[in-house]
């Protein structure tokens, strides 16, 4: 049942295999931020992705606050771009289930340390419309669904709450 689920994760990876935010590298812009963690900050697992990843060298998985019930997965700022998370594949980006169809959004927990949201840099179309696809793909998958609408409500949240202070 669950190698059923994971279906889902490996079609989102090959959606999201050649596609990147710009048409150019853009660790150029800004040294590759978005990988150097510190060993406590991680990416966000999607649901059934932790089955995915669990055993791959060089990758721990630790639990996580907020995540709604997911855990997270810290990596030693090098991996095989092959299995690298989808939050990964999709930052600084995260896809919508909305009532009139799908659509891509720009990730607001980016927006300090991102040189393609803070400097406001128009991503290649072909990138979102892969990321659209995903939430195509997930709409079919109610636990998916659910995780896509609850990180989007919580982006909500922060972006309302970030205008307060504009
Ligand atoms: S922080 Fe943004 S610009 Fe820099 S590598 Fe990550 S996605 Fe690209
Ligand atoms: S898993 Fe790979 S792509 Fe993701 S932050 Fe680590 S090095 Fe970067």
């Amino acid at each position: 049942m669950m190698d059923d689920k994971i279906y889902f994760i490996k079609k989102a990876y090959e959606l999201l295999d050649r596609a990147t935010p710009l048409t150019y590298d853009c660790g150029k812009l800004c040294g590759g931020r978005c990988c150097k963690g510190d060993g406590n900050t991680g990416m966000w697992l999607f649901p059934y992705e932790e089955d995915l990843l669990k055993n791959i060298y060089g990758f721990e998985i630790k639990d996580c606050e907020g995540n709604f019930g997911y855990k997270m997965i810290v990596c030693n700022s090098t991996c095989d771009r092959k299995t690298r998370p989808l939050a990964c594949r999709i930052y600084p980006y995260f896809p919508m289930i909305t009532e009139n169809g799908y659509d891509v959004r720009a990730d607001i927990r980016g927006i300090s340390g991102c040189p393609v949201l803070y400097e406001n840099i128009k991503p290649d179309y072909s990138f979102i419309r892969q990321v659209r696809k995903v939430a195509r793909l997930f709409d079919r998958d109610d636990i998916l669904k659910n995780y896509i609408n609850n990180i989007n409500s919580m982006l909500d949240e922060i972006e309302n709450f970030a205008k307060e202070f504009v």
